[in-house]
């Protein structure tokens, strides 16, 4: 006989596989990132379809066979219904799912990770704010940042990583192989090839991802200091920049 194991998850992505199944990407609470089958899921008749969507919270029961963990049984606890009504939001569901699996690794239980993505998505859920606006996508840079520091990715934003001084400077630049900034002093001072892989940010930037980092959800709302363009795109941009890196090393 098979054992069967029963854990609350989020389903962070599916795949159909042959004619009537498919493939699920669940970070489940006891167990960590699985992929599991539902057998037979897309069709119509299957008891298991109302149990799990993307983006939902469910307490699921799989078997674990030779190849693959195969569902066999699925209670939705909880669905983020206002994912599905804006597409500002869905967008963001998508983004955190994919960044997620990217940096995560397999079947490794994290309570933090699993706190994180909870908190995002109940944020995300219960947020008013209509489609297009920024303080939605800061869901998303809050969330990628308290990602990297749970994944021991946290850079430092507090000090130069060459003179060691606290960060006073207006312009700095950041490094991605590094994991931390520079101030200008120390930049002019780096070799050419050297300064050409760091990305332009400054004082502004630095201290809203560090804002980010401390991780405090509630106070999302009412960010400290307003948020120009320019900085916003930089922001988005130290992000993205990051993000490719560690998904790349
Ligand atoms: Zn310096």
């Amino acid at each position: 006989m098979f054992n069967r194991y029963k854990t609350r998850g989020i389903v962070l992505g599916r795949e159909n596989k042959g004619e009537a199944d498919q493939l699920f990407t669940i970070f489940t609470r006891r167990f960590g990132k699985l992929k599991v089958l539902g057998r037979g899921i897309r069709k119509i008749k299957s008891k298991l379809r109302s149990g799990v969507c993307l983006f939902c919270v469910s307490e699921i029961e799989f078997i674990q066979g030779r190849i693959f963990k195969t569902l066999t049984d699925a209670v939705l606890v909880r669905k983020f219904w206002s994912l599905g009504k804006n597409p500002q939001k869905l967008e963001i569901a998508f983004k955190i799912a994919e960044a997620f699996d990217s940096l995560t690794a397999g079947e490794e239980k994290d309570k933090r990770l699993w706190q994180l993505l909870v908190n995002v998505f109940s944020n995300l859920n219960k947020s008013n704010l209509k489609s297009g606006s920024f303080k939605l996508e800061i869901s998303y840079f809050c969330f990628l940042w308290n990602l990297f520091v749970l994944l021991g990715y946290k850079p430092e934003f507090s000090h130069c990583l060459s003179c060691g001084k606290e960060l006073r400077s207006f312009d700095l630049y950041f490094s991605p192989q590094d994991g931390g900034v520079f101030c200008e002093k120390c930049f002019l001072k780096l070799p050419y090839k050297k300064r050409a892989e760091l990305e332009r940010t400054n004082l502004n930037v630095v201290k809203i991802v560090r804002f980010f980092m401390a991780g405090d959800w509630r106070l999302l709302d009412s960010l400290p200091v307003e948020i120009s363009c320019s900085d916003k795109e930089n922001i988005a941009q130290i992000s993205s920049t990051y993000l490719s890196f560690l998904r790349t090393h």
